[in-house]
């Protein structure tokens, strides 16, 4: 069964994960691998969300790449927090650089995976109704990637145009002279709300539960930030990946219940005016106890209230109902002073919720709010979504739709039981969504190209998980949860709670990105415990 469409590897998805994942099977192993990917070019996340405002959280300086020295010194940053067209640029150069696109089928969105067990592979099905052979398949799709668009009756029937953050027209959108809605106030909505407010003649924001935002304090890199980044990349990387979270910065050794209030505030304060996700990192139990959290939760709602003019609006937003960080916390650039523009306007849907769209805008147990355009920043289907829209089956005929009818099982994030030869990067499970993504997806890749290149090195054929690994993974999954507050908020999309009918089970592995790394590495040093090679 030798020809053209049958590979060694296939690897679904362009994104970080993707693109890695090709050069390391492609170039390090020599593997036939080919990469399918939906859109028309590389980038993932960066390839569809094009909304104004789109910037990644992360830092520059950690939000790249460490596998090659060469493409660490020669990349250059602009700012603290790129702008999506940027990010987009640094994926592209490194798709040129190590020759990508020509292992790339673009504009071919995967619609099947069956597992052929008389043949050993992988059998997948394009919607282009392309077949593709490979006994490995490594799904590389995006825990935040299958766009969340609320089943609000009477969308089909709105007078106005429509779009989701995650699907953004390529063109851009003329705001202009318009009547804007914007549903969500999540990381996306908050970044794009101010940009939109720019533009627009009117901004209604839509909230149904108000968040936390630390101001993301973004500015131009400075000649000599850009040289430490480079003179100190071992440094940064060792940082990055010693840590829980995959950040370039620890998390402080110190509680907030045995700190005294003043030095509390004066610690806030300055993180505040530094900017960013290192708020978090202030105190080592703002994620383990309620009281060290209320800290930082009453810092930020006061800053909150005191930036907002209308006490009105001010109560809305500062109105919070879950602890801090235990939903991902936005970062934001005039997030909260974009309420103060009169072109802006905050409707609650917790005090009035959205019953229909009607053709002349959005209809809420009020009032009509009319518009001309409605703009959806309400997520994902968050860490799943992708997955099971690849419609897998495995051994016999099983259907990865029904094993997880209850909530994911997997084996650290990167096998499931009864589907052999496959491997999930970033899969749910993995620390993933709770880190900065790029370290979390680089370990992710290099753990599953030594698995293969310790298979091809035995002549081994096929590897797979047992119910029993996933069992026992899936109760350290649960426990590393429950010893946090994550697990608390339940209208959180880490639970799988914004899509109606999902499970409601904690996805991420809460452990600690070192932490999970190292249970990963003595797996594999243990000869693959909990997987049984043939
Ligand atoms: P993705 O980039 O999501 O790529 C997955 C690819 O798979 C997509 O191109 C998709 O088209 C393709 N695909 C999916 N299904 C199919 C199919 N059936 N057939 C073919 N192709 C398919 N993380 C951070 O750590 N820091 C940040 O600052 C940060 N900012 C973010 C900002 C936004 C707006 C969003 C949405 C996410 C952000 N993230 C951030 C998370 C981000 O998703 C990851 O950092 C990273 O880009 C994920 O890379 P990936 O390759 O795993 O997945
Ligand atoms: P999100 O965090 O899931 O936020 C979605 C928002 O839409 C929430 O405010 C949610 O309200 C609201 N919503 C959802 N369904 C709704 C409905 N039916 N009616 C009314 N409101 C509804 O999605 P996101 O903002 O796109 O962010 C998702 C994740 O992507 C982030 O957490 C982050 O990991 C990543 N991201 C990162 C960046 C960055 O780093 N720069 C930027 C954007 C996104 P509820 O809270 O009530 O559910």
């Amino acid at each position: 069964m030798q020809n053209t469409n049958t590979l060694d590897a296939i690897v679904i998805g362009a994104g970080f994960a993707g693109m890695y994942q090709l050069i390391s099977l492609r170039d390090k192993l020599g593997l036939r691998t080919r990469v399918l990917e939906a859109g028309s070019g590389v980038g993932g996340t960066w390839y569809w969300n094009r909304y104004p405002g789109a910037r990644c959280d992360s830092e520059s300086h950690s939000y790249m790449y460490y596998f090659s020295k060469e493409l660490v010194q020669e990349w250059e940053w602009s700012e603290r927090y790129p702008q999506q067209p940027e990010i987009l640029r640094y994926l592209n150069h490194v798709a040129d650089k190590f020759d990508l696109r020509r292992d790339i089928s673009f504009d071919t969105r995967v619609n099947s995976a069956n597992f052929d067990e008389a043949n050993n592979q992988w059998v997948v099905q394009t919607e282009g109704g392309e077949t593709l052979r490979a006994q490995f398949l490594i799904t590389a799709v995006g825990c935040l990637s299958s766009a969340n668009v609320p089943n609000t009756p009477g969308l089909d029937r709105f007078a106005g145009q429509w779009f989701h953050t995650g699907a953004w027209p390529h063109e851009g959108v003329d705001f202009k002279g318009k009547h804007v809605g914007v549903i969500g106030t999540g990381s996306t909505g908050i970044q794009a709300i101010p940009m939109i407010a720019n533009e627009a003649d009117h901004v209604t924001v839509f909230q149904r539960t108000a968040n936390y935002s630390l101001p993301a304090n973004n500015a131009p890199l400075t000649e000599d930030f850009k040289q430490y980044a480079k003179a100190h990349a071992d440094e940064i990387y060792e940082i990055m990946t010693t840590n829980g979270n995959g950040h370039p910065f620890h998390i402080e050794k110190r509680k907030a219940v045995e700190t005294p209030a003043d030095e509390i505030e004066q610690i806030y304060e300055a993180a505040w005016q530094k900017g960013g996700l290192q708020f978090r990192a202030t105190f080592e139990d703002l994620l383990v106890s309620n009281d060290a959290n209320k800290t930082a939760a009453e810092f930020i709602q006061k800053k909150i209230r005191k930036l907002i003019k209308d006490p009105v609006k001010a109560e809305i937003l500062a109105d919070i109902d879950h602890p801090f960080a235990a939903k991902r916390p936005p970062i934001d650039s005039n997030y909260f002073d974009t309420f103060n523009r009169d072109n802006v306007s905050l409707v609650s849907l917790r005090d009035a919720p959205m019953q229909e769209i009607v053709p002349a805008g959005i209809k809420t147990t009020e009032k009509v709010y009319p518009l001309d355009i409605i703009v959806f920043a309400t997520g994902f289907d968050a860490m799943t979504g992708s997955l099971l829209k690849l419609n897998i089956e495995g051994l016999g005929g099983r259907k990865l739709k029904d094993d997880w009818h209850a909530g994911p099982r997997t084996y650290l994030g990167l096998q499931i039981s009864g589907y052999p030869n496959l491997f999930t990067i970033t899969g749910p499970g993995s620390p993933s969504v709770l880190c900065n993504l790029p370290p979390a997806i680089e370990q992710h890749v290099e753990w599953i190209t030594d698995c293969i290149e310790h298979m091809r090195a035995h002549q081994l054929q096929t590897v797979q998980t047992s119910d029993q690994a996933c069992d026992q993974w899936q109760q350290e999954v649960d426990r590393a949860a429950n010893a946090t507050l994550l697990p608390q908020v339940k209208h959180s999309w880490y639970l799988g709670a914004n899509v109606p009918g999902k499970p409601r089970v904690f996805m991420p592995y809460a452990g600690g990105l070192s932490h999970y790394r190292s249970i990963c590495n003595d797996v594999a040093a243990d000869g693959y415990r909990g997987m049984r090679f043939s």
